[in-house]
């Protein structure tokens, strides 16, 4: 079967825009990234071409027909002719182009070893990546090259670094796995212990009027560098010493920033050593915020529950089922939940249900269709379609705004969400039993 997809990875604004919720885009992107990596070729001839912005249709197509023109050279015959094969699709699909999209274009295409039919299974995708692609290559291997596509879901993110103490400031950015200084100042604020001769209280007084002005430009640096940042997840404040706080506690910080203050970590240097010192840290900080946020969420469901208000639901199909009635206020879904979800059509008298399956198990189900009986006369039944079962459950509560929380299994709460909830849970509106 050919199977065409045209698949943008959809990430960054445009998605965000749409959910409102980044880990969820992030994770739909990683999911089809995922399924990509796992498929396999019989020999050495799955095609990955990545063509960044600005490079010409025409000359992308002549370096292609060259590398046809050398996959002559490949010994075995089967092979040789599914590169070939594979690089004639590439080149079918880039004509499809009148110009590479601004952020480029990654197209994968080869015979995909299909273990149940004994056949390959040509399939071609293609990708219009959320940020710009920098590289230009073509790579033939027993699978798709991602890595490109991977790092630049967990670049996508950006997290502002600041140290500082009374004296000095360093902001910087953590972009993915980069770091990036942006600007170092200094205050002019002079130490606590006075120089001889002063009286201690007009010293006092006049440090704290330099350390007030010295927060009044921090504030200004804050808003200058954070501000305007699309995708800034967070902010990490440290440095030595009790000034972070003084400086956090007071009115310094555009309201905007303030709540994107994720932690305050004690360094014990500033400067671009401090920041490094954050950046040691910020995964166990970024992943802290996470997890409890992730926590909270279970919670609430957990409270509704406990309550016994009526208004704590579980199991897909109760959920399906609020969904449907426009009665989800909050959806939590495990990220370990692997289903599809089927909608299934009698070919006898009409009747449509939804069954879902997991994924392991839905090509026999796929398979064994024929045993599946109408739920209303007993008739046989077609697939009308299938999803992804978070993907349906993620569309369904964007169109009746509910919020959407994926939750991880690497909290308590998160693990008992998928073992005894059945990683899908809900709190719905109002109660219904
Ligand atoms: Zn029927």
């Amino acid at each position: 079967m050919v199977s065409p997809l045209l698949v943008g990875v959809q990430g960054g604004r445009k998605m965000s825009g749409m959910s409102g919720n980044a880990p969820l885009d992030r994770l739909r992107a990683q999911r089809m990234l995922e399924e990509l990596e796992r498929l396999q070729g019989r020999g050495t001839e799955l095609v990955s071409v990545y063509v960044p912005p600005g490079k010409a249709i025409s000359e992308v197509m002549n370096d292609l027909r060259n590398e046809w023109g050398t996959a002559v050279n490949i010994k075995s015959k089967t092979t040789r002719k599914n590169v070939q094969d594979a690089l004639t699709k590439v080149m079918e699909r880039l004509k499809l182009f009148k110009s590479i999209p601004p952020t480029g274009l990654a197209i994968f295409a080869g015979n995909i070893a299909s273990s149940q039919l004994g056949v390959g299974d040509m399939q071609t995708f293609v990708i219009v990546p959320p940020e710009p692609i920098t590289i230009y290559y073509y790579r033939c291997e027993h699978q798709f090259l991602l890595d490109p596509l991977f790092n630049m879901l967990s670049a996508k993110d950006v997290y502002g670094l600041v140290v500082l103490d009374s004296k000095e400031a360093a902001f910087g950015f953590l972009k993915g796995n980069r770091t990036e200084i942006i600007k170092e100042y200094t205050s002019g604020v002079q130490g606590k212990t006075r120089a001889g001769g002063q009286s201690s209280r007009r010293y006092e007084r006049l440090r704290d009027m330099y350390l007030n002005e010295w927060f009044i430009r921090l504030g200004d640096y804050f808003t200058e560098h954070f501000r305007n940042i699309p995708n800034l997840k967070g902010i990490i404040v440290g440095g030595p010493g009790p000034t972070k706080e003084d400086f956090l506690k007071g009115n310094y910080l555009h309201y905007e920033l303030k709540d994107k203050i994720l932690s305050q970590v004690d360094t014990g240097y500033t400067g671009p050593e401090g920041i490094k010192e954050l950046v040691n840290r910020s995964r166990e900080i970024m992943k802290d915020a996470r997890y409890y946020e992730e926590r909270q969420t279970v919670q609430e469901f957990l409270r509704h529950l406990g309550e016994d208000d009526g208004l704590g639901t579980y199991g897909e199909q109760e959920v399906l089922q609020a969904l449907k009635g426009v009665n989800v206020q909050l959806l939590l879904i495990s990220e370990e939940v692997r289903r599809t979800l089927y909608r299934l059509k009698c070919k006898s008298c009409g009747y449509v249900e939804s069954r879902v399956v997991d994924n392991e198990k839905a090509a026999d189900f796929e398979a064994n269709l024929g045993q599946v009986k109408c739920l209303k006369c007993g008739g046989e039944v077609e697939i009308l379609e299938k999803e992804d079962l978070i993907e349906a459950l993620v569309k369904m509560a964007e169109s009746v705004k509910a919020q959407v929380e994926l939750i991880s299994t690497s909290t308590e709460e998160g693990e008992m969400l998928r073992r005894s909830f059945g990683g899908i849970a809900a709190v719905t509106n109002y109660r219904t039993y």
